[in-house]
């Protein structure tokens, strides 16, 4: 087994947004971070010497990240968020935000840390990136700020 790794710092695979994590006593309080998506790919080598080409695998990263850049991002699935044509509203514990729904990203999570935004890239990875037969394991690690970041991972 080989193991490719793709740094997104290191490949501009980056971001920046707004979250708010409800219940929380400091991430209760709308705050940005930079963001960067990391990638591995584990598998055999291919009879063309590596395991797969992985510049699709990149870009794919780098198009999910330009929809989440600059943007304050939104729990779709959390039930204090009701998505109106021009203003979003967002029950936060005592909280209401009332936000332009222009300057926001609805995701199908129900809060999001970097635990459930590394779920979410993974499940769009799976969707819309072919991956040759060779290929045993792939992992996204979406790092908020340097050094601190949740992982995720599939075997095929
Ligand atoms: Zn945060």
């Amino acid at each position: 087994m080989m193991r490719l790794e793709i740094n997104g710092w290191a490949s501009k695979i980056t971001f920046s947004a707004t979250h708010i994590i409800p219940a929380h006593s400091k991430c209760g309080r709308l705050h940005g971070h930079d963001y960067a998506i990391n990638a591995i790919i584990e598998g055999d080598i291919g009879p063309d010497g590596v395991i797969m080409d992985f510049i699709s695998v990149k870009e794919f990263l780098r198009s999910v990240a330009g929809e989440l850049d600059h943007r304050v991002l939104i729990p779709g699935r959390d039930l204090g968020v009701k998505v109106g044509k021009e203003y979003i509203e967002y029950v936060v514990g005592d909280k209401k935000l009332t936000l332009p729904t222009c300057d926001c990203i609805i995701l199908d999570i129900e809060v999001t840390s970097a635990e459930t935004l590394a779920n979410f890239v993974l499940k769009r990875m799976l969707e819309k990136v072919k991956f040759p037969k060779n290929v045993r394991r792939i992992e996204i690690g979406v790092d908020e700020g340097r050094g601190q970041g949740a992982w995720t991972g599939k075997d095929f």
